[in-house]
Order: C-alpha cells, then sequence, then structure tokens
C-alpha cells in the first residue's frame, strides 16, 4: 500500500550523533538584532575566484539531498523564443483544452523504461503528455523544462528503494541547483529551471535536464488507459504532477544534518562531502537555505524563518570559520548558543500551523499557505516543509501538494471534489506560491479535459469516473487503512 514517494535521508556532517537536546543558556533573543553584527548573510566560498559560480548535480532522484558539486562557469543568455502553443501529438490524437485550443507544452520528457512490460512505458508517455500539458497550461515557460524520467523495477535494480512495508512509487527532484544571490543578501540554492526563467543576461552553466525522475515499473499504478481505478492504484498523472511541482523547487532545505533521530534543524551547510572520514579542514561558509525557503514565515508572527539562519550564521565566528574538519564544526555549532535557533525551528516544524509560505503579493496574513508541520512521526525528512499541511488543504483546490495521496482517487476526481478549479491540478494558493518563486503565470488558464484523450469518444473515461463513485462511498471507512504513509 501506499508509498509513491521518497525523499531520502540528508548525508549527514561528520559521523552520526546520538539526538542531544540543544544547547541551553542563550538568550532567547535571537530574531532581535541587539547587537551590531558582521555580515551574517552567507558567502560561497571567498576563496575561489570571484564570480565563479557554485553548481551541483543530483546523484539520486529520489533523493533531493544527494547532491555532487560540479564545474560551472557563467555563460551568456541566449534568448529563445517564448514557448508557443503548439499541438502535441498523442498516439495520433491532439492533445486539447475542453475549450478546443491547445495549451503550451510544459514539458520535454527524456524516458528510459526498463519495465519488462512494454505497455506501461507507453501508458507513462501518456501520462507524461497531460502533465506537460497541465504545467505548461499554468505557468507561461521560456522554454518546456527538460525532464529526465527513468521507469524501472525498484525492487530489482535497487535494494534501498525495496521495502516490504511500503511501496515506493518514484520520486524527482531538480536535475541541477545552483548558488544565486538574492536581494535580501542571502546566496541561496536555486533550481536551474527556476534560473531559467529569470532572464538574467547571464547564468551558471546549465545542465542537459532541469528535472531527474524516477517512478517504479512495479508500483501499483493506474494509467487513464485502465477502465475503472482500483482500490489501493495510485493515478500516475497525480504523481507526476506532484513530484514536477517539487522540481520546480517547491521544496525546502531546513533538515537535521548532525542528528540521527532529528531534533534540531538548520538550511544545508553544503559540506563538500558527507564522509565521516574526512579530515580535510571545513570552511564554514553559511547555511545556505532553498529560494523556497526565503518565503517561510513562522505563523502567526509573520517572522521570516531567514532570521533565524542569520542568527545561526553567527555561531562561533560566523561566516569563513575554518575548522579542522566536520566534526569540531558539529561540536562548536552544537555547543554554541545560536544552536537554540535550530531547535527552534525543529519546534516549529513539528508544531500544526506554525509555518507558512508567504506569497509576495499577500495583504494579510491570512494569504499564508501553512506548511506540514503536523506529521504524526514528528520530523520527516523530505515529507515535513516541503508539503502544504494535509488537513487543511484536503478538498480544496490546493491538494496537490500534501504528502499524501489518496490511493483509489483519480487526479480528475480530486479536482472535480474541490471545485473544479480552472488551473486543474494546480490550485490558487500554489500559483500564487510558484508566482512568488520566480515563475511567470498564465492568467487564464483553460480547462484541460484530462481523461478524453485516450478514446476516440471519451466513453472509457468516463466508466473510469463512474467506477470511481460507485466503490468511492465505501472508502471513507477505510480511508485510515488506505491512507498509509508514503515514505
Ligand atoms: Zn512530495
Amino acid at each position: 500500500m501506499g508509498g509513491w514517494e521518497f525523499h531520502g535521508a540528508v548525508p549527514r556532517l561528520g559521523q552520526p550523533r546520538p539526538s542531544t537536546a540543544p544547547a541551553t543558556g542563550s538568550s532567547a533573543s535571537g530574531l532581535k538584532s541587539d547587537a551590531p553584527t558582521p555580515d551574517t548573510t552567507n558567502t560561497p566560498s571567498s576563496s575561489s575566484a570571484a564570480g565563479q559560480p557554485r553548481c551541483f548535480e543530483l546523484v539520486s532522484p529520489m533523493n533531493p539531498y544527494s547532491r555532487r558539486p560540479v564545474p560551472c562557469h557563467l555563460e551568456k543568455t541566449v534568448k529563445k523564443p517564448l514557448a508557443r502553443p503548439k499541438n502535441a501529438s498523442l498516439n495520433g490524437k491532439m492533445l486539447k483544452s475542453a475549450a478546443g485550443s491547445s495549451v503550451p507544452r510544459g514539458l520535454d520528457v527524456t524516458l528510459t523504461c526498463r519495465a519488462k512490460n512494454e505497455e506501461i512505458c507507453n501508458k507513462a508517455r501518456s501520462s507524461f503528455e497531460m502533465a506537460s500539458a497541465i504545467i505548461g497550461n499554468v505557468l507561461v515557460l521560456n522554454e518546456p523544462l527538460t525532464v529526465n524520467a527513468t521507469i524501472y523495477p525498484f525492487c530489482a535494480e535497487n535494494s534501498d528503494l525495496c521495502s516490504k512495508e511500503f511501496q515506493l512509487l518514484g520520486g524527482a527532484s531538480p536535475a541541477r541547483t545552483m548558488l544565486r544571490k538574492d536581494d535580501d543578501g542571502f546566496y541561496r540554492i536555486y533550481p536551474q529551471s527556476l534560473v531559467k526563467q529569470l532572464n538574467h543576461t547571464q547564468h551558471p552553466s546549465y545542465g542537459s535536464f532541469d528535472i531527474s525522475a524516477e517512478f517504479n515499473a512495479d508500483g501499483n499504478f493506474w494509467f487513464q488507459e485502465d477502465g475503472a481505478i482500483k482500490k489501493g492504484q495510485s493515478d500516475f498523472l497525480f504523481v507526476v504532477v506532484h513530484e514536477m511541482i517539487h522540481g520546480l523547487g517547491f521544496t525546502t532545505s531546513w533538515a537535521d544534518y548532525i542528528n540521527k533521530i532529528p531534533s534540531a534543524i538548520t538550511p544545508n551547510p553544503l559540506s563538500p562531502d558527507a564522509d565521516p572520514l574526512d579530515t580535510d579542514t571545513f570552511r564554514f561558509d553559511g547555511f545556505f537555505e532553498n529560494a523556497f525557503d526565503r518565503h517561510l514565515v513562522q505563523v502567526p508572527s509573520m517572522v521570516p524563518l531567514s532570521n533565524l539562519t542569520r542568527v545561526l550564521n553567527r555561531f562561533n565566528g560566523g561566516i569563513g570559520t575554518v575548522y579542522k574538519d566536520q566534526i569540531e564544526f558539529i561540536n562548536k555549532l552544537t555547543q554554541s548558543p545560536e544552536y537554540e535557533m535550530a531547535a527552534r525551528a525543529f519546534n516549529l516544524s513539528t508544531t500544526r500551523g506554525s509555518l507558512g509560505f508567504l506569497p509576495s503579493d499577500s495583504v494579510s496574513g491570512n494569504d499564508v499557505v501553512l506548511m506540514e508541520t503536523n506529521l504524526k512521526s514528528g520530523f520527516v525528512q523530505g515529507s515535513s516543509i516541503s508539503h502544504v499541511e494535509y488537513q487543511t488543504y484536503s478538498n480544496t483546490p490546493d491538494f496537490l501538494m500534501r504528502y499524501l495521496q489518496d490511493p483509489g482517487t483519480l487526479l480528475q476526481q480530486d479536482i472535480e471534489g474541490s471545485g473544479n478549479y480552472a488551473g486543474g491540478a494546480i490550485g490558487p494558493k500554489l500559483i500564487r506560491c510558484l508566482q512568488t518563486l520566480g515563475y511567470r503565470i498564465n492568467k487564464n488558464p483553460q480547462r484541460i479535459a484530462m481523461y478524453q484523450i485516450q478514446s476516440e469518444s471519451g466513453a472509457d473515461s468516463m466508466t473510469a469516473l463512474r467506477g470511481y463513485a460507485s466503490w468511492h462511498a465505501s472508502l471513507a471507512a477505510v480511508a485510515a487503512v488506505t491512507l498509509a504513509a508514503l515514505l
């Protein structure tokens, strides 16, 4: 049952430590700028040549923290024409909105399919076409996002992804990320897909792909060609669109990089590697948030979470301090009064309704989008903060980025059940989040007829929906069982 995504554990600095209480004795005045301070914004290694950008490439789509630095340099931006509406061909049939006009492509998917059953490969291709339309309908992209997708049997090929308790369905992450300086002085980690939309005259070298994704060939997926969805099946399209939004940068860098059992979280300290035997000196360049994290606020105060980063960056002499190794770095950090900010962030991440994403056009605190800080198991790397709060956004048009998907439910059904929002899978609050990140938004998305493309008559889709409705009544009773945790 259940799992359709897996974000994996963060690589820990130094050797794993038992969970410890944070250092005590500090004043709780972390948020006050009560002392004259040196620069508390981070800096990408001043020892490197000035203007030399830093880029990272994803190692495994199933673990967004598995990133290695790759050489990159500044390149001139070549202007490309806007993606124009173009009829996407799907098995010879046109992909059209319900209004009858075609929508721009949002994704260019390069699919490597190692499923034994060739049929799954073809059905997945259809779903990627639809996901492409759903994203291209809502975002105005300079060019379609490039996606490197692989479908393979997880258990047969990767024992790490094979669990007896739950079945992993897939995962995706930005393929390349790069450091970019924001106008508040912080360098943050940007996904390549977002950098491409910012229209700078120069940009760090791009990798071949914007988003990297893997899906389980043995997953209990439902595809639109399959007729009525069965209990326990996950709508492949839902999974793809959800994962693509993570790939666009809807993801936090706040995690516990130190303790085995999470008890304190920080943004990414960007260690050159996570090898416990590494005896190299470690220069602290600051904690690096994701572009997403700039917009996180504490609720209800609306104080930016970045204020905690600012305090954390001051610990033990602050940015530029060189440690003899990562162990020393960890010891000094955990003994510092500033470490209390990491404990505070941890508490926020495990208390319902205490963290939100504040869209840039917000007029009041009511506009805040509540992030997932209400998981039974406390802080869950990859699930906490990187999703919207489950209960608040279930049965609303912003259901997509919850950490759970209801097996046996069609994406179309979620859309119709929450008011049939014109943007479809991508709800109004999520759109404001994407706009705040820096994506351009199509103000007039079309209504896409999602399940009418696979058959001449559209009859299959209606059958599927009717089939869904007939057993949905009994779903409520088994919901607690059906909603297995997704990790
Ligand atoms: Zn997710």
